[in-house]
């Protein structure tokens, strides 16, 4: 990319630690947020993360008229035949209720022995342009973090289910962890480093850089 100003981004989420964590994850961007551009929240109208993260992604830049990336996320526990999915932000009840999540979950999965507890994160990121070369087209990467559910929170970082997950390869859940850490091994980590080289590429070529 050449020496100009770097592109704005619209990060359309309004979960204050997905935004934490995408600030950190996109470099190379100016970042803007919901709030910024005078957006309160986004429908969720699909049922699988890649059609919710498509549909608020277009929603955020017809909105706005920006450049924007959404995601959708959630955690698939097997005992629980892949649930809370995509229904994670409101498996205990209200929409992004970390707490009460947390607890509906802990319930969900009393008296599943430990070898029985495996999980992971899944996440579906999505970038739209409508006012570019993209128009109604989405740019799309996904990305995954397996571990197992523990029987009760552990840990202070995060946000959402991470103090009750421990990924493999760790003895400590992800709200344990430092977020550094977190943040080279999250399903949103993953997700953001396959869609950024086209991201790039796209901005590259919509700039006339080659
Ligand atoms: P949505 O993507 O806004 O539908 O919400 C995803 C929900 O999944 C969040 O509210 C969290 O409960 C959970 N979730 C997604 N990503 C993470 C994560 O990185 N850590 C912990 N919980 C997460």
């Amino acid at each position: 990319m050449s020496d100009a100003a770097p592109p704005t981004l619209l990060v359309a989420t309004a979960n204050q630690g997905k935004l934490r964590e995408l600030r950190v994850l996109i470099e190379g961007f100016s970042l803007v947020s919901l709030r910024d551009v005078g957006i309160d929240d986004l429908d969720e109208p699909g049922a699988d993360y890649r059609s919710n993260a498509t549909a608020k992604a277009l929603e955020a830049s017809r909105r706005s008229g920006m450049l924007a990336i959404a995601d959708d996320s959630g955690l698939e526990v097997d005992a629980l035949g892949g649930a809370p999915g995509w229904f994670s932000a409101r498996f205990g009840g209200t929409h992004g209720r970390d707490q009460a999540n947390r607890e509906a979950l802990v319930e969900a999965l009393r008296g599943v022995a430990a070898p029985a507890r495996t999980a992971r994160f899944r996440c579906c990121v999505a970038v739209a342009d409508c006012k570019g070369a993209l128009d109604d087209r989405v740019l799309v990467g996904v990305g995954t973090c397996g571990g197992r559910v523990i029987e009760a929170p552990r840990g202070t970082g995060g946000f959402g289910y991470d103090p009750l997950l421990i990924p493999d390869g760790y003895d400590e859940t992800l709200a344990e962890l430092d977020e550094t850490v977190k943040n080279a091994l999250s399903h949103r980590a993953r997700a953001i480093a396959a869609v950024m080289p086209a991201l790039r590429a796209y901005v590259a070529a919509s700039r006339g850089v080659h």
